[in-house]
This record gives structure tokens, sequence and C-alpha cells, in this order.
């Protein structure tokens, strides 16, 4: 009689789940555990809304698995401490879960592995989170991409001639019996911290449902509406995708087929996979070169000198910078917990070209608020914005705070959403109250943009020539 155990982490879903898989194939009997590692969900991290949601989350698996008579274990403490004991209580052999590549995890997973061979167990562990690891996508010569066009024409070369789909809920072995399980509910934080109303409905349901809306409504005006803050024109899949609660083969295959039954969905249904496969991008990225979550990826921008601007940076955090755009989507992160994605290039270039704070102190704040935060692609974000990443916005195109409102939220109404205070001024200056002659209580702006512009522009070139002359 073979026992195993499923570790469940970012993959908090019965269907299509590699690993899982690969253990139901090989045991007798199972269960599912998960730990709960103080390092990333300990202290005031519980309040995090990535971490509410993902309990949240962890509690609809556990009501999927006791619907088939499988208990969740969850246990608190670091997993390199608690699996071996566990494998030894169930008298279990083998542990299974899906890979994650980011530093911390890939060298935490090697750990548990190293204890877990040592003590005479076996470890499978498998790639689930994407559908190519960056090692499957090689250039002509044999290299990873690290530009995103020619990455994306090799992706989607491949999945034509290896599409992988999986979707099929794993045959659950029977259980071990006798082992107590720990409701999920107990850990589960009570109300309060950022996002609190907001947050989105977790498990696998909701997630499925969230897809099955999108591909029957938004996606027709994926192209037109993805970049507009003022429409609900994107899928917000994305914490569902963080923590695998649904899988990205299963997004990719649910949307093809509905782009095969309706053909007026082809093109929104393309520009949205595409945005699937930036994902996969970065996530490559960072598995290739864990250096990037400290560092900037192009080096020729490491001599430049950020600013020390505690005032600044407390203004941005806080959606008081008194640029709406700016203003509107901090505040919606700080109330949501989730950003639009044209909000985030914008606040993001804010921080980096406007007040020139080095982009590490925005994408940590971003990572404690987000519920997506995702050291991949928030990562991947950042270092576009800032420059230095992989095909970067290049330096000297710097977004116009107020352009980029008119343009993208024409009639201010994501601006009016988050920001009462300009609730009464017209479409015409809502993107610069200043000029609107109305008295507000909105804040009055910290910097001066055109300003701002040419001093960061003269910081990157200095950058520049500092590098090539070391
Ligand atoms: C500064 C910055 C930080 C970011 N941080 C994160 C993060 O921590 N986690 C995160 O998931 N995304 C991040 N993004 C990417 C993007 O903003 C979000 O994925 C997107 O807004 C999620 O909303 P959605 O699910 O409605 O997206 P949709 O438009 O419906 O896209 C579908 C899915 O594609 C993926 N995707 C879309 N755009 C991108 C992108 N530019 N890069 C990588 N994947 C993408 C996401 O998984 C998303 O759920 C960041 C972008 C920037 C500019």
């Amino acid at each position: 009689m073979t026992r195993g155990l499923h570790w469940f982490r970012n993959d908090l879903r019965l269907q299509d789940n590699t690993a899982l898989n690969a253990l139901a194939a090989r045991v007798d009997q199972w269960l599912p555990v998960f730990v709960l590692d103080p390092r990333l969900a300990g202290g005031a991290r519980r309040q995090a809304p990535r971490i509410r949601f993902l309990l949240d989350c962890l509690e609809r698996l556990r009501c999927d698995l006791q619907k088939r008579g499988v208990p969740l274990l969850v246990r608190e403490g670091i997993p390199e401490e608690v699996l071996p004991k566990l494998l030894h209580e169930t008298r279990a052999s083998l542990l299974s879960f899906n890979e994650d590549t980011t530093p911390f995890a890939a060298c935490r997973d090697a750990a548990v592995r190293r204890v877990v061979e040592r003590s005479g167990g076996r470890v499978v562990a498998c790639s689930d989170r994407v559908v190519f690891r960056a090692s499957d996508v090689l250039s002509a010569v044999g290299e990873p991409y690290a530009v995103y066009t020619p990455y994306r024409n090799a992706w989607w070369k491949r999945w034509a001639k290896e599409p992988r789909y999986a979707a099929r809920l794993a045959r659950l072995p029977a259980p071990i019996p006798g082992i107590a399980a720990v409701a999920v509910r107990d850990l589960r934080a009570d109300g309060g911290g950022t996002g609190a109303g907001y947050l989105p409905t977790g498990g696998g349901a909701a997630a499925r449902r969230r897809l099955t809306r999108f591909l029957d409504t938004e996606v027709r005006r994926y192209r037109e509406d993805r970049d507009r803050p003022d429409r609900d024109g994107t899928s917000r899949l994305s914490p569902y995708l963080r923590f695998g609660v649904i899988s990205v083969r299963q997004c990719i295959g649910r949307a093809e087929e509905a782009a095969r039954t309706d053909a007026v969905l082809r093109g929104g249904v393309a520009k949205w996979l595409d945005e699937l496969v930036w994902r996969e991008f970065y996530a490559g990225i960072l598995e290739q070169h864990p250096r990037v979550l400290r560092e900037n990826y192009r080096r020729e921008y490491d001599p430049m000198v950020w600013n020390d601007d505690p005032q600044g940076f407390r203004a941005w955090c806080d959606g008081q910078t008194g640029f709406p755009i700016v203003d509107a989507g901090m505040r919606q992160l700080r109330a949501t917990g989730w950003m639009h994605n044209r909000a985030r290039m914008v606040v993001a270039s804010f921080l980096t070209k406007d007040l020139l704070i080095d982009w590490r102190a925005g994408a940590r704040f971003f990572l404690t608020h987000l519920v997506d935060g995702d050291p991949a692609s928030n990562n991947g974000g950042w270092q576009w914005a800032a420059s230095t990443g992989t095909d970067a916005q290049p330096y000297f195109r710097i977004f116009n705070p107020i352009v980029q409102g008119k343009r993208w939220d024409p009639k201010g109404r994501y601006i009016r959403r988050w920001i009462p205070e300009l609730r009464d001024v017209p479409d015409e200056s809502v993107h610069s109250p200043w000029e609107s002659g109305i008295a507000t209580t909105y804040v009055q702006r910290i910097v001066d943009h055109a300003e701002r512009r040419a001093l960061a522009l003269d910081r990157f070139r200095n950058a520049r020539s500092r590098m090539v002359r070391r």
C-alpha cells in the first residue's frame, strides 16, 4: 500500500493540477496538506489582502475536498520541519508539489527535498504554474528569449505543436484514515485591513464563473477596453491565477474554444491570450535571472541616482500627489487590493520618473498591497516602467500623467470614483483640477511634471554615460 501527501501551495485547485495528477497515479492513499509558513503569512502579513484571499481560497478548497471525503491538513510552521514529521505521522513515502521558481521558494523546496529524501521518502515535483518554462521556448541559437515579441511568436509556435490541456479532475485515491484536519476557518483573519470589503470571492467556482462571464461579454471589446480604467473591461482573473485557483491552461483552453465557436471573439481572445503569454515571459525572466528581484535587469542603469524622498513616497502611497490619475490608481489599490493595468503603468512611471524614487520601493509596496502580488509579473511591470527591464519603456519615454488621464479616462469616471474631492470638477479639467478655477479640498501637485521630466532625462542619460565610461 503506497501512501502520499500532496503539498498545496500556489496551486489551490483539484482540476488540471499536474503534481496532484502525478501523485494520484502513484499512490493508493493520500492526504492533502497546506503549510502556513510564518515567514510568508505570519504576524501582520496575515492581514494583507493577498493572504486573506489565499485563506478564503484554502477554505473553499477544504470544502471541495470534504465533499469528496478527504480532509485538508493545515499546519503552521516551516515546511522543512513540518512536512517530514507529517510524512512520518501518516506513514506516507511520497510527497508531491508543483514547482515554484521564485528564489525563496526554490531554496525552500530544495531543503524540503533534502530532508524528505534523507529520511527515505520520495518527492514528485512538477512544472505546472506556466505552460512552458523558459527552457522550453528557445531561440534559433538555443538561448532563452529576453525580448517579448519574438518570445511570444516562438511560444505560440510551440503551443501549436503541443497544446497542453489537461483540464481533468484528478481521480483521487482514498484518504489516509485517522488523521485530524484543522479547519481553515480558524486561521482566516477576521475582517479589517486594506481592501476588506472588496476582495474577490475565493475558490475555483468563483474563478470559473469569472472566466465564463469574461468570455461571454467583456472579451468582445477587450482590445478597445483593456486600457480603460473607467471600464470594467478586463478579466480580473489575476488573483486566481496567482494562487493557481484556476490554471493558465484552463484559461487558454476555454478562450480558444470560445473563439472557435464565435468568430467575433477572435480579436479579443488573441489579445487576451497574449497577456497570459506576458505572464509566462516574466516568469521565465525571473527563473533565469533571480537577481532581477534585487537588481536592474539592464546593468547600464546601475549608476542611476535615485532620490531619497520619504515625503514624496508617502504622498504616492496615500494617493496624495495632486495628479488625479496617479492618486486614483493608488487609492484603488489601497481600497481594493487591485489596480487597473494602465493605472499600474502610470503610477509606476510617476514614482520612478517624476519622483525619481527607486523602483524597488514601489515594487515592495505593490507586493504588500496587491491581492494578485506576484514576484515575477510585479518585477517585470516595475522594471518595464522604470526603463531598467527586458523590453522596457525607453528611458526618454516618460508618461505625462495628465495626458494619460485624458486619453484613457476621458470623462474622468475613474478619477471621480476614487477621488470624491473632484466630484464637481467638469470633465475638461478633472485631470488638471488646478485649471478649473473651482475650489476643492483636493491636494496641490507635489511636483512640476515638466521640471521632473527634464531632471529624469538628465539622470538616466548620466547613468548610462557613467556606465559606458567605467
Ligand atoms: C508596475 C506593475 C506591476 C504589476 N504587478 C503585477 C502583479 O504583482 N501580479 C500580476 O498578476 N500582474 C501584475 N501586473 C500586470 C497586470 O497589471 C495585471 O496582471 C492585470 O492588471 C491583472 O488584471 P486582469 O486579470 O483583469 O488582467 P487581464 O487583462 O484580464 O489579463 C489576463 C491575465 O494576463 C496576465 N497579465 C496581463 N497583463 C500582464 C502583464 N503586463 N504582465 C504579466 N502578466 C499579465 C495576468 O495573469 C492577467 O490576469 C503588473 C503590471 C505593472 C505595470
